[in-house]
């Protein structure tokens, strides 16, 4: 039996989004409407995060500081360790950066694989975003397709599982069985918008527990 749960991580592993950080202690006062301008089409995603990373905080204390007030599931090591353990592999995919992600993750004594957008730090530019273009799951506009991601697995699995928050993850979410759909925030009222089914989360330990009470597929 092979299972994998596609996962995003800004606001969905963690309680906050790194970017909405950066905007609330360091965007400067008279800083450019950013997203104003991605609405406005004048801007990609991959570019809005772009410039707003371009104020994350270059400074060690100050940056560890922010990174941990992202408030990872204090249980992810373990959920992940349950989940490998019953057979459900997780991939996390992100609009945001790698760079983060992968720091994040090993203070947390987590290694999954991360399909996100790299990044290197640089004092004076901040977070430099990179769009991967060697990834077998580049998109232009974000610089990871999450649907693709999904579809993907979705041919080598026996069961995939998604969970996210956010507009970029309506669409892939939208690709796997309700019953193994997993959303909060924006994307769990988009859901109830349109009805469909789907398991809230207030932890994303909890979706652990979910999926490990799940029955086995049954043969066809
Ligand atoms: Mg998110």
């Amino acid at each position: 039996m092979s299972n994998i749960l596609v996962t995003d991580f800004d606001g969905t592993i963690t309680e906050k989004d790194v970017y909405s950080l950066v905007i609330d202690r360091h965007l400067p006062t008279g800083a450019p409407d950013i997203w104003g301008a991605y609405l406005a089409g004048k801007l990609t995603h991959f570019e809005a995060m772009a410039r707003y990373l371009e104020f994350f905080p270059t400074e060690p204390a100050i940056m560890d500081r922010l990174l941990a007030d992202t408030l990872p599931d204090t249980n992810l090591a373990s959920a992940v360790r349950h989940l490998r353990d019953g057979g459900w592999e997780v991939v996390i995919v992100s609009a945001g950066s790698s760079w983060y992600i992968q720091r994040i993750l090993a203070s947390a004594g987590v290694s999954v694989p991360v399909y996100s957008n790299p990044g290197r730090i640089e004092p004076g530019r901040g977070l430099v975003l990179e769009l991967n273009h060697g990834s077998p799951f580049f998109h232009a506009r974000i610089g990871i397709d999450k649907s693709a991601v999904v579809r993907d697995a979705l041919g080598r699995y026996d069961r995939v599982a998604y969970a996210g928050d956010g507009p970029p993850d309506l669409d892939p979410a939208l690709l796997v069985d309700g019953n193994l759909r997993f959303a909060r925030g924006w994307l769990g009222a988009e859901l109830d918008r349109r009805n469909l089914p789907y398991h809230r989360y207030r932890r994303w330990s909890s979706i652990a527990a979910t999926l490990l009470q799940l029955n086995p597929p049954q043969p066809d």
